[in-house]
């Protein structure tokens, strides 16, 4: 974000004229975008004018993590003094209160969220020789996760106007290998499972639910994260429930639960595994165990993350219909079954052809000189060199042949071009914003309606 130089004639210059151009276009193209206590008439801030926010109002967006001493430290506190900070019984009533939160039978915490998707994945059996369908509007971890277990991720189209992936698309993508689908409930948005679930019921397939964004969204009250063999969610520094780091899968599988348990300890028989494969060290493993410190804050966490996943849910709610009006801005759109969403992201389509051709990049810097902070979102995934280099590794070398390794088929075979678009085309806002309260949403909608009216005059002055 950089603001004009500064040259006081010059942006003198810059916010007269654009007033003018304001004059010009208000009420003869747009006449719905003054809508009444909306601030978009003056010039844009990164062309020299006073950036949406009320005059001398800073814009302070709600500061994350949050951690009110007060209450949050006590128990951690409590651990550090105990001098047990290895997993033991806080671990255990973290897990047990996410369970209860998410509505699963059983939860294995892990150090992270990538971990949390490789324990699943590996214990369902996924690895060498498999493909597991994903979709490539995701964070990178997801793709990792596959990778790590010698399966083949196997990229199907997003649909872009819920940024989830396409689920018409998945039946044309499996082949006698695939053997899982693991869906991403993007931005926090539910991907739809019922479609999903269906799909994979037909055809014999695995469902891991990589819920890493999606703490509490529902879809016909049902959590996400349930619908699937497994549901994986972090708690990473960023996330809606941040403890540092930490990860957790979730099951109704006891059984599987188990497996994982053991998995995240070294392989050390746990619960019906003792039964199953004997007391002691019995099952290839490695160690993911969370802390008790880091189950302490996130129980302390925990607390709060309904209200706020509620606030998140009216604030979007309302930010979207007010996105709606702009021309060239299409907000997120969710499935007819959400009941609720989790909001790690408020995502929309940027179309610059809408805004006199202004690149995305432009509209980002010029939104930001508003004094909102936003995001141009994911790069594409399915033909990025992490891929080539995993073919190219000894195990993957070993576990399949030249042919199934002929990396230029394998971008043939993925290309998702409704995704390519959308990586273009996408914009985001965090979570923290939308912990504001209405008028900061108001905000946002103007700060962006001024934009737009001015978008010719920002393209012109060439700003980064
Ligand atoms: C954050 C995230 C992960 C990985 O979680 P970490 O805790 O950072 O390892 C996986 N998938 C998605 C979609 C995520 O956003």
């Amino acid at each position: 974000m950089k603001k004009p130089a500064g040259n006081y004639s010059r942006r003198k210059f810059i916010i007269q004229n654009s007033l003018a151009g304001t004059a010009a276009i208000i009420g003869m193209n747009f006449p719905h975008l003054s809508s009444p206590g909306s601030r978009e008439t003056g010039a844009p801030a990164i062309l020299g004018g006073s950036p949406a926010w009320a005059p001398g109002q800073k814009p302070e967006w709600v500061k994350w993590p949050i951690w009110v001493p007060e209450t949050d430290e006590p128990r951690v506190l409590e651990v550090l003094r105990s001098g047990v900070w290895s997993e033991a019984k806080v671990v255990k009533e973290f897990e047990n209160a996410w369970a209860k939160t998410i509505g699963a039978r059983r939860c294995v915490t892990t150090v992270n969220g990538t971990n949390a998707l490789i324990c699943a994945l590996v214990n369902l059996d996924i690895g060498a020789g498999d493909e597991v369908i994903v979709p490539p509007y995701t964070f990178i971890a997801t793709i990792q996760a596959v990778l790590q277990t010698g399966a083949i991720p196997v990229f199907v189209d997003t649909d872009p106007e819920t940024f989830q992936i396409d689920a018409g698309k998945i039946e044309a993508s499996i082949t006698p290998r695939t053997r899982a689908i693991l869906p991403v409930h993007i931005a926090g948005l539910p991907a739809d499972m019922e479609q999903i679930t269906a799909i994979a019921k037909r055809h014999n397939l695995v469902v891991v639910e990589d819920a890493c964004q999606a703490w509490l969204a529902e879809i016909n009250h049902k959590k996400v994260g349930t619908f699937g063999n497994a549901g994986c969610f972090s708690f990473q520094n960023s996330k809606n429930i941040p403890i540092g780091e930490g990860g957790a899968v979730v099951s109704d599988d006891e059984t599987f639960i188990d497996r994982c348990v053991s998995y995240h300890n070294f392989g050390i028989s746990y619960g019906s595994m003792v039964d199953k494969m004997g007391p002691g060290i019995t099952m290839i493993g490695t160690k993911l165990r969370l802390t008790e410190y880091q189950a302490a804050m996130g129980l302390a966490q925990l607390k709060r993350l309904d209200t706020q996943t509620t606030t998140r849910n009216e604030n979007a709610g309302y930010l979207r219909s007010r996105l709606m009006e702009i021309p060239g801005i299409t907000p997120y759109k969710l499935y007819d079954n959400v009941t609720r969403a989790a909001f790690h992201l408020f995502p929309f389509r940027y179309e610059k052809n809408e805004f006199a051709g202004l690149p995305k990049a432009g509209f980002l810097s010029a939104l930001r000189a508003e004094g909102v902070p936003c995001s141009g979102g994911y790069d594409t995934l399915n033909d990025k060199p992490f891929i080539r280099h995993a073919f190219q590794t000894k195990n993957f070398k070993k576990m399949y042949s030249e042919t199934e390794l002929d990396y230029n088929k394998f971008l043939e075979r993925n290309q998702c071009p409704e995704n390519d678009r959308l990586c273009q085309e996408a914009v985001w806002f965090t979570q923290n914003l939308l912990l504001g309260s209405k008028t900061d949403m108001d905000y946002i909608a103007s700060a962006i309606e001024k934009i737009h009216k001015n978008a010719g005059k920002i393209k012109k002055t060439d700003q980064k």
